[in-house]
């Protein structure tokens, strides 16, 4: 049994509830992640989409296409970044780690697109570092 994971975004008008455990989450180093979330990188927790219940403000969060396989969804009234759908992956949900209400719930363990990693990002040896995807 594990306690639902509940996150929303700044201006809380976008809530959700993950009904799962999560099985990974990456940091993502690419240019697209750099970009999109304003930041150094992106801390990503991989789920089913399925998973993901949207308990309030379905009607603010917005879709921007990042690529053709990448979709951003956002609060449009804070700009929050919530997750991310990549069609690579069928079925997947990115959620944005700093959505969460308690993002120490979950911990990285892989880092992807490491070839476009900022150099004073250090690297924690103990994870899995790819240059690029984990394919
Ligand atoms: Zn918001
Ligand atoms: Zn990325």
């Amino acid at each position: 049994m594990t306690t639902a994971i509940t996150g929303s975004c700044f201006c809380k008008a976008v809530q959700y509830r993950i009904t799962s455990a999560i099985p990974m989450a990456v940091n993502c180093h690419c240019n697209k992640c750099k970009k999109a979330g304003g930041a150094a990188f992106s801390s990503l927790a991989v789920i089913r989409e399925k998973n993901l219940k949207i308990t309030s403000g379905k009607e603010c969060l917005t879709t921007y296409q990042l690529g053709e396989n990448l979709a951003k969804h956002f609060c449009s009234r804070c700009g929050t970044p919530i997750y991310n759908i990549n069609n690579r992956y069928p079925g997947r949900c990115m959620m944005a780690l700093g959505s969460f209400d308690n993002p120490s719930v979950v911990v990285p363990s892989v880092n992807i697109h490491c070839e476009n990693r900022l150099a004073w990002v250090l690297l924690d040896d103990k994870m899995q570092n790819f240059e690029q995807d984990y394919s």
